[in-house]
């Protein structure tokens, strides 16, 4: 067995590095490159959402699929669901009636919604394909249904707005084709079909997933647009923002290592509230 690696190896280096030139592997490794790089710019799609062309290299079904497999790690790093019905029913409603009243309901994602047991943690994330995440630790610092509102919309807007699937394409990109071949044949009715301890590494840095400010700005941009569109004060999101800043004089919340700073967000989402009533908020809107 040994023997025949060995070989096999030293005869190929030997036969080449006779000749002038590039090495094999080199070029191999420019036509990956070319690839590569073809097929990022190549897999560009619209978005209805945003309204955008964006690269990315998997399908909505292999998003849900991907989203709904790291859901579970996700649960188990923030201590699991929560163990209270009333407001884990109440984060579902809430979130389903965002998307249901939306345009976010036009994206065909499976949207769900979990409420997690962790008290401590202040945060809340989307994974890709409609799968979001609030903790206890921030659920109770909201104080009307608007502003809980306000925070799924954010997160909602993340999942429309496919960002996760764009980080995808470009990890894709920077990694060669490691991971290519896998989403290209990762067949989501079949979790186990192949390669599941490369998806296995996908899923892990979905779960560890931080979207870049621009990322931000847009679930914002569309958080506050979802939130008007159900009927919420949008600007209950910048009654969120205030209460993390409150919150960060005692303690950083870890929201702020996977969201910009507050008082930058209070600024742009007073610009997007504008952009989405010059005239004003009209009165009535639930808080
Ligand atoms: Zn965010």
């Amino acid at each position: 067995m040994g023997l025949l690696t060995i070989g096999r190896d030293t005869d190929v280096e030997t036969a080449y590095s006779r000749r002038p030139g590039i090495p094999p592997r080199v070029i191999i490794g420019l036509v990956i490159a070319a690839i590569s790089i073809f097929s990022y710019f190549a897999s560009s799609s619209y978005n209805p959402i945003t309204e955008q062309k964006q690269h990315i290299s998997i399908s909505k079904e292999q998003e849900i699929a991907l989203g709904l497999q790291a859901a579970p790690s996700m649960e188990r790093q923030y201590g699991g669901e929560s163990r209270d019905p009333r407001k884990q029913s109440l984060v579902k409603e809430v979130g389903a009636e965002v998307v249901s009243k939306s345009d976010a309901s036009k994206t065909d994602y499976r949207y769900d919604f979990h409420l997690l047991a962790d008290p401590r943690t202040i945060n809340a994330f989307a994974l890709p394909g409609g799968q979001v995440f609030i903790t206890e630790g921030l659920f109770k610092h909201l104080k009307t249904r608007g502003q809980l509102a306000s925070v799924l919309s954010h997160e909602i807007g993340h999942v429309a707005a496919r960002h996760s699937a764009q980080h995808l394409a470009k990890q894709r990109l920077t990694d060669g084709l490691t991971g290519a071949t896998v989403i290209a044949t990762y067949d989501p009715d079949n979790p186990n079909s192949r390669a599941s301890a490369q998806i296995a590494m996908m899923v892990g840095q979905l779960v560890n997933l931080k979207f870049n400010r621009s990322d931000e700005l847009e679930a914002d941009k569309l958080g506050v647009r979802f939130a008007v569109d159900a009927g919420y004060d949008p600007r209950s999101m910048v009654k969120v923002m205030e209460i993390l800043r409150d919150q960060a004089r005692s303690r950083q919340p870890e929201f702020f290592s996977t969201h910009p700073d507050p008082e930058n967000r209070i600024e742009k989402i007073n610009a997007a509230i504008k952009e989405e009533y010059p005239q004003g908020v009209p009165q009535g809107l639930q808080q």
